[in-house]
């Protein structure tokens, strides 16, 4: 069946909402920004988010380990508005808004095991674009990740995945092929292939296609290697002139 708005479940309302952690997490200056530049949040195109975002981990990088001090970094009260939606995996062990040296309210964020998606979790990145005007998504997987280790092994070696990684470990089965078929480190591997598969499904997304398709919102890729702290990012922001990525089978 085609992705259409009709049929993709919105899931993000009442308790879910605040299930999610998002709630706490985001300041709404006074209800959705729909249109307008009257909340006191100033636009911010997703070049410039992503600008903001690759300068953000510049400073957290130089200034130490755990980053920037609290001096230089961006917040709400600055940006008016969140900066990006981050979906990120459960055992990053940086919070987000320390790689990018960014205040509270700055960043939506998202974690799940391994990045991967449901429909709770699609709805609430889908959340930041839609209601707060957010111009970028950013999908962050991270050296060393453990339940991508999990996963690989359950593959390579047939082990069961531990109980709590075991629904994980079946969404990264796809990522696991792709990861094996490339030259390197498997599980290094898989957490590209994974965070590939996910900016795919997300440009793909009915509800944020019409705003990808005017240039509000972009959705990038990158990878935070926990030796250095830096944040690549896999790919420039594409072409709205291209055709949009098919998604792949079912949910990464
Ligand atoms: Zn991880």
């Amino acid at each position: 069946m085609p992705r259409s708005p009709r049929n993709h479940r919105w899931t993000l309302r009442g308790a879910a909402l605040g299930a999610a952690g998002l709630i706490g997490a985001v300041p709404r200056q006074g209800g959705a920004p729909k249109g307008g530049d009257g909340d006191g949040g100033e636009r911010i195109a997703p070049r410039a988010a992503l600008r903001l975002l690759r300068e953000g981990n510049r400073r957290a990088v130089g200034g130490g380990a755990r980053g920037a001090g609290r001096a230089g970094r961006v917040g709400a009260a600055r940006v008016g508005r969140p900066l990006a939606t981050v979906l990120a995996c459960v055992d990053c062990r940086v919070p987000p808004e320390e790689l990018f040296a960014l205040g509270p309210g700055a960043l939506l964020v998202i974690r799940t095991a391994a990045h991967t998606l449901d429909a709770m979790v699609e709805g609430s990145v889908e959340y930041g674009p839609v209601e707060l005007e957010v111009p970028l998504v950013v999908v962050l997987g991270h050296s060393g990740c453990e339940t991508v280790a999990a996963a690989v092994r359950a593959r390579t070696e047939g082990a069961r995945p531990p109980a709590h990684l075991a629904v994980a470990s079946a969404r990264l089965a796809q990522a696991c092929r792709e990861g094996a078929r490339r030259p390197g480190d498997a599980v290094e591997n898989t957490v590209r292939a994974q965070t590939d598969r996910v900016v795919a499904r997300l440009r793909d997304d009915p509800v944020l296609l019409p705003l990808l398709r005017r240039g509000a919102l972009e959705v990038v890729g990158a990878h935070h290697r926990a030796e250095t702290g830096e944040v690549e990012f896999l790919s420039d922001l594409p072409e709205r002139s291209a055709p949009t990525p098919a998604a792949g089978p079912g949910r990464p």
